[in-house]
Order: C-alpha cells, then sequence, then structure tokens
C-alpha cells in the first residue's frame, strides 16, 4: 500500500472522539480511504463528558465537514441556540452576565453521546472498536507501520492520532508537548433535568450556563441544562433513520472544582465516593447546588484531572499528526477544547484535499495544518489556563466578582428553589 509523495489513503485515524470522527467524515465525503481505530469496545460503553458547548467554530467546523442532511441532524438535536453564561458569587447572585446569539448557527449545547451517534453515521464500516493503537514506526518510503495493543498492526500513508489527553502516540509524533497538571480537578456530574413533574432548574436559567465562584480556594460550581427540543431518537427517525442514539432525557451537567489533592486516592474511580465529597465541598453554596448533587444519577460521577498543554517543539514524522486534545488539552475554562478540536479535524480535511487538488504533497499540507493549529489552539489553552487561574486563585477580579458585583444585582434564584 506504498504512495506517491502526493497520494494521500489510506488515512489511519486513531480515536473515535469528537475530532477523529469529524476527520474521517470529512475525508470520506471527498471519497478518501480513511479508517478510525478506537480502544474502547463500542461507542457508548462511558460516559464522555455529557454535553459540550458548541460555539461559532465548533458549529463552522462541523458545517464544513459534514454532509448537509447530518448537520441538520446535528442542529435538531441540540440545544437552542443562545442564552447567557453568568458568573455569580456562591448564593447564586449575579456578578455578570455574558450574552451569546440567538441565530441558527449559533452556540448551542450538545449532548456528547447524541452528537457521537450523528458524527458516526455512515462512517459504521470505517470504524474500528477495540483497538487500542500503542505504537507507530516508519516503514520504507512513505508508510507508517500501526500497531495496536492486541498484537495487530495496519499501514497507512497518513497517521492523525486523535486520541484525548491521554494520547498513545503524542510522545512519538511530537516529543515534548506532554500536558502538565494543574493540580486543579473537577468532580462532573449529570442531574435528571425533571424531578416529581417540576424542572429543578428554574426557568430564569433556562438557557443560561452558570459558574458560582466558592470562597474556597480552586473553589467553583459550574452547570447548565441540556434540554432536548424533540426527543433525539425522533429526530435520528427523521434524518438518520438506520441509526439510533442512546436513549437521553434532559438533564443537568454540573461540575465542582477542587485541588486534586483534595480527592482521596481510594475514590477517584468511585462514583458514590466523588459524590458525596462534592456534597461536602459544596456545603454553603445556594441550595439549587445542594439540590443537583443529591438528586444525581448514582453512576454518572466522574473525576477529571485539569492539564494545560505545551506547544509542540518538534514534529518529527513528516506523515503524523495530532489534534485535539492529544496535542492541546486545556483546562474547560471558557468550553474550547471540544470546539478547538472540531476545528482541527476540518481545517487537517481542508489542508489534505487542497493538496490533493493542487498536486502538492501531503507532508506539506500537514506541516500547514501544523502551523496554523497550533497559533488558535494554544491561544485557546492560554486563554483557558489564564481564566482558570483569574477564577481559582484569591486575587482582585475574584474578589470584585465574588464581594462587590454580586451586591449591585437583584437576586437570580430565590433561596426556596
Ligand atoms: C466534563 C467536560 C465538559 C466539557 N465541556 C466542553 C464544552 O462545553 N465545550 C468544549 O469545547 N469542550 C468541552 N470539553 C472538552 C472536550 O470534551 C474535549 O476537548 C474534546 O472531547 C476533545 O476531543 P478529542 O477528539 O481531542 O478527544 P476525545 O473526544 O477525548 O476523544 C478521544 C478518543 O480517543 C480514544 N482513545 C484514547 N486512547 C486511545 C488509543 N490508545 N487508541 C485508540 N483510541 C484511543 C478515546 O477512547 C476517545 O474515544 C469538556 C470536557 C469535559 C471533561
Amino acid at each position: 500500500m506504498g504512495s506517491s509523495n502526493g497520494a494521500l489513503g489510506p488515512v489511519a485515524v486513531v480515536g473515535a472522539g469528537l475530532s477523529g470522527l469529524c476527520l474521517a467524515q470529512y475525508l470520506s465525503r471527498a471519497g478518501v480511504d480513511v479508517h478510525v481505530y478506537e480502544k474502547d469496545p463500542g461507542p457508548f460503553v462511558r460516559r464522555q463528558g455529557y454535553r459540550i458547548t458548541a460555539d461559532e467554530h465548533g458549529l463552522a467546523a462541523l458545517r464544513a465537514s459534514l454532509p448537509p442532511r447530518l448537520y441538520e441532524l446535528v442542529l435538531a438535536t441540540g440545544g437552542e441556540p443562545g442564552g447567557h453564561f453568568r458568573f455569580t458569587d456562591e448564593r447564586l447572585r449575579d456578578a455578570f452576565k455574558l450574552t451569546f446569539r440567538s441565530t441558527p448557527d449559533g452556540g448551542r449545547q450538545l449532548d456528547r453521546q447524541v452528537l457521537r451517534s450523528s458524527l458516526l453515521v455512515g462512517l459504521d464500516d470505517r470504524v474500528h472498536y477495540g483497538k487500542a493503537a500503542a505504537s507507530l514506526r516508519q516503514e520504507d518510503g512513505d508508510e507508517l507501520l500501526l500497531e495496536f495493543a492486541d498484537d495487530t498492526s495496519v499501514r497507512a500513508s497518513l497517521v492523525v492520532g486523535a486520541d484525548g489527553i491521554g494520547s498513545a502516540l503524542r510522545a512519538r509524533i511530537a516529543p515534548g508537548g506532554e500536558p502538565v497538571s494543574a493540580g486543579l480537578a473537577g468532580i462532573y456530574g449529570r442531574t435528571p433535568l425533571e424531578q416529581h413533574g417540576k424542572q429543578v432548574v428554574p426557568d430564569v436559567l433556562r438557557t443560561s450556563g452558570v459558574l458560582a465562584l466558592g470562597k474556597a480556594p480552586g473553589r467553583s460550581f459550574f452547570f447548565t441544562s441540556m434540554r432536548f427540543p424533540e426527543p433525539p431518537q425522533a429526530v435520528f427517525d427523521r434524518l438518520a433513520p438506520d441509526h439510533k442514539p442512546p436513549p437521553c432525557d434532559d438533564y443537568v451537567m454540573w461540575g465542582l472544582t477542587l485541588h486534586t489533592a483534595e480527592v482521596p486516592e481510594e475514590i477517584r474511580a468511585d462514583p458514590l465516593g466523588l459524590r458525596t465529597l462534592a456534597a461536602r465541598l459544596a456545603h454553603g453554596f445556594h441550595p439549587l447546588i445542594a439540590r443537583l448533587i443529591d438528586t444525581a444519577d448514582d453512576d454518572a460521577t466522574v473525576l477529571s484531572r485539569f492539564v494545560v498543554g505545551q506547544r509542540p517543539t518538534t514534529w518529527s514524522l513528516p506523515r503524523a499528526t495530532l489534534l485535539g486534545d492529544a496535542v492541546h488539552a486545556m483546562p474547560p475554562f471558557g468550553a474550547h477544547g471540544g470546539n478547538t478540536a472540531l476545528q482541527d479535524a476540518a481545517l487537517l480535511g481542508r489542508k489534505l484535499l487542497d493538496s490533493q487538488a493542487n498536486g502538492t504533497s501531503v507532508a506539506a499540507a500537514v506541516a500547514a495544518y501544523q502551523t496554523e493549529m497550533q497559533r488558535y489552539a494554544f491561544k485557546a489553552v492560554d486563554s483557558a489556563a489564564a481564566m482558570m487561574r483569574r477564577l481559582t486563585t484569591d486575587g482582585i477580579q475574584k474578589w470584585l466578582m465574588m464581594r462587590v458585583l454580586p451586591k449591585l444585582h437583584r437576586v437570580t434564584v430565590p433561596e426556596t428553589v
């Protein structure tokens, strides 16, 4: 399966997450022989972060990568566009709020599992599960040998590591780019939105993400609702009848930030232990927050450690590259990680197809992608890291947001909720 310098394919993408599937969609649409290798045994074996806020960059990338019908599916299964992001004190009194445009392509909440289901449509025979990439070797000529933990291997003319924060390929493709621990983490949970016939989040926060800053260093509580305008199953029946997303009802996704050292080793993978710790550390926050933690789904609480990606200094293989968290992991402040990952996929897809059209080399397309990607992606990393520092360390900004600004605003959520 050798290839001349300009030929593209076969392409091996490692990781069937957001960026890997988006790139596979882009390339397979253009008739490129692309295959995705995913270490999980199936598409929905883990809860993958529940929902993401797709911004205009993420949506533009999806629009560029997907056939129009699938993009329509993504929009139709997402929350309503527009809304607010509120910074509040512990008692949910507004410090200030950002407002987002309510246009058809404006940012919106997307459930991650449903988005993944949309991204999988049409790729059935191209995604291979139970394939954990272990190593990558340059063979003679342009060919690369991608080896898996199960002792199998495939040859490809381009290998793309889209295997997330713990990337197995990063050290081989971009040595020295290991992300650095931020010393902070989030306990994330998911709570049914509808409880006893009523919505647990009051209507005033219907389309708001909320970040409530706590008094303790590093402490904050984030929550936002995922409301499906129509059951995703029904939208799939209409637009992609051969596929089904996992069952899902409206929910609230929440996260409590803390110092990693505050989480005892023995509960780090224990949902109930994590939820109990979150409830204890959220003492003093608004009663709505206590309620969200107390009524969370039993098995859905997870710990995520925050890391800050480092700019690669070397790209060691001209026909191998990285996308998304594998190269520019960032703490979840500003909601840029997934959007930037999608942006990478669309950019690399475009550069590769342009190179085919212009007769220029795949290696040059990869290099051009890397240069452009590093510019916007590390800007996003820097901004997320700076926002994390400002919001989690005591300083004038946090003091203003917690002690001064909330006193100037009316109560947003009554304490009796
Ligand atoms: C709770 C939470 C909330 C978030 N909210 C937002 C948000 O609102 N907006 C936003 O933009 N971002 C958000 N993010 C960040 C976003 O989820 C990530 O940046 C995004 O998923 C990165 O996409 P990716 O394709 O790089 O990696 P992933 O989506 O993580 O996919 C990586 C894939 O690679 C697979 N894999 C790993 N190792 C191997 C291997 N060795 N071989 C084969 N496969 C492998 C994994 O199983 C996985 O399927 C959030 C993150 C978290 C944790």
